[in-house]
């Protein structure tokens, strides 16, 4: 592509929505649809042919015809819907296959295990969905690859300037600060099921704790799937049957649900901590009872997406799943044509929502 489509505009003029010359990606109210390919990616809806970029609830639907998608997030799929509602095909970060008229590539987003942005090529345009995306080191995923397009397609989850999450390591120091202060009280973390959990328990290993964790029962099967793909995640033992007096000192993780459920009434007088990038807003730590809130997100902060326009500087970028006019608003200033999508139906399972909508087992219901 010529170099000069890349400098910003010497007169920022009002973006106007122009896709890059990309008129073969069509936002739907259920999801982005690729017409030469004849595939949806993302859709929150069952279709005949689905490309998924990550197995969080908002994104991984079951029903769909056939799934494109990493072996990971097959295999998450899988264990979320049952084996039979997946008909899958891998695609592995990297390898290129040809689907209908365009070519599609995965790269890694860095968002949880197996997340991949979705890289379209079609009559030597090249467009990216990032899917969910963080640019910050996880242990337990392949970092971010910018991968230079036309249209870039960005979640926008924290898409505000107050939304700088602090290094997640130090929050880790926090959490483990408090076992040395409070040594009789249970350590009570809540974490989403996919991602976050196993996230937090391998930068707790990292960190030297090498003592059995406790995990409630909902995080038990992506956590042992997690080990099977190869992110080692220590000595796990169940909550369930254990006497109160041994979770005295302990680390115990439970779905954020169960935080706030009388299934938390059976630990010894637990010190709450709730682990999400909303945790830096005081309100929502309260809402969710956190005497400890702990700011780890899996998604971009304010800077990182700013950061990550200023890397692939797309002719075109299209706002998604967030503060979208904010992001659309920063672009501009940045020289860059960008609107906000609107497209519906993206909750936030792994930061926002209550709780998780597809976990294996409600969260009330472990003993
Ligand atoms: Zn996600
Ligand atoms: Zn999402």
């Amino acid at each position: 592509m010529p170099e000069d489509i890349r400098l910003p505009p010497a007169d920022p003029a009002p973006p106007a929505p122009r896709g890059a010359g990309i008129d073969w990606l069509v936002p739907c109210p259920e999801g982005l649809y690729c017409p030469p390919g004849d595939f949806w990616v993302d859709p929150t809806r069952a279709k005949p042919r689905a490309i998924v970029t990550h197995g969080h609830a908002d994104h991984a639907r079951p029903g769909h015809g056939a799934v494109l998608a990493t072996p990971e997030t097959l295999a998450i799929m899988a264990a979320r819907f049952g084996p039979d509602q997946v008909r899958g095909q891998p695609l592995g970060y990297g390898e290129r296959l040809t689907v209908g008229d365009v070519s599609v590539m995965l790269a890694p987003a860095g968002h949880v295990l197996g997340s991949a942005q979705i890289v379209i090529t079609h009559r030597g345009r090249t467009a990216v969905i990032s899917g969910d995306y963080k640019r910050r080191a996880d242990p337990t995923c392949p970092a971010f690859e910018p991968v230079p397009c036309d249209l870039f397609i960005t979640e926008a989850t924290f898409a505000l300037p107050v939304f700088r999450h602090p290094p997640a390591a130090g929050e880790i120091a926090k959490l483990l600060h408090g076992l040395d202060v409070f040594p009789d009280r249970a350590h009570l973390v809540g974490v989403y099921a996919l991602g976050k959990c196993q996230r937090v328990i391998r930068m707790i290993r990292d960190a030297g704790y090498d003592r059995p964790i406790y995990i409630h029962g909902a995080l038990a099967p992506l956590s042992a799937l997690y080990e099977d793909l190869g992110v080692p995640l220590g000595p796990l033992l169940p909550v369930a049957g254990r006497a109160r007096a041994d979770l005295a000192g302990e680390l115990v993780l439970a779905p954020p649900g169960a935080v706030a459920d009388r299934w938390a009434r059976q630990l010894p007088d637990p010190l709450v901590a709730v682990a999400s990038g909303w945790m830096g807003v005081r309100q929502r730590a309260k809402q969710r009872g956190a005497e400890l809130p702990l700011v780890i997100s899996d998604h971009a902060d304010w800077d990182e997406l700013l950061q990550t326009l200023s890397d692939l500087r797309p002719e075109e970028t299209w706002i998604t799943h967030g503060r979208e006019d904010a992001l659309a608003h920063a672009a501009a200033g940045m020289g860059l044509h960008a609107r906000p999508l609107r497209l519906a139906g993206y909750g936030d399972e792994d930061d926002d929502s209550p709780a998780d909508p597809a976990g294996p087992q409600p969260a009330s219901t472990e003993g």
